[in-house]
């Protein structure tokens, strides 16, 4: 890993060359140690966990849609939008990575988009809590 990396701010993108700067030049935003490798690296992580995360429900829902379903309705449309959900977190963490991999640069939608989907799922989750016993 390059010592002399330049830093880049996780709100505008910005890349800083100066190693000491504490503070964006462009936007204010305190800086990171957020460098280009680092993103690349994170990229790779984010992109196997979610094709790892993808898989995986892939073979849940081929594992249930070959055994019998003995719930509800309401379970059933409740599992199927938390499949769906956990699908759709997982491709979009496949599509982050390889965009991280490749630009190596920090983009807002990805950064919206993770949290929209963790906080659906959150929500999801808690409330399910109820239902499950
Ligand atoms: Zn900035």
């Amino acid at each position: 890993m390059k010592k002399n990396e330049p830093r880049i701010c996780v709100n505008c993108s910005n890349q800083t060359p100066d190693q000491a700067a504490a503070r964006c030049p462009q936007c204010g935003w305190k800086l990171t140690k957020l460098t280009p490798t680092r993103l690349w690296a994170c990229g790779w992580v984010v992109a196997a966990a979610g094709g790892f995360i993808t898989g995986m429900m892939v073979f849940v829902i081929w594992a249930t849609s070959h055994s019998e379903f003995t719930g509800t309705a309401r379970d059933a449309a409740f599992e199927f939008w938390m499949f769906t959900l956990i699908s759709v977190l997982g491709l979009f963490s496949v599509l982050a990575g390889i965009w991280l991999i490749r630009h190596r640069k920090m983009n807002k939608m990805i950064l919206y988009g993770f949290f929209g989907l963790a906080g659906l799922l959150i929500i999801t989750i808690m409330m399910s809590l109820p239902l499950s016993s």
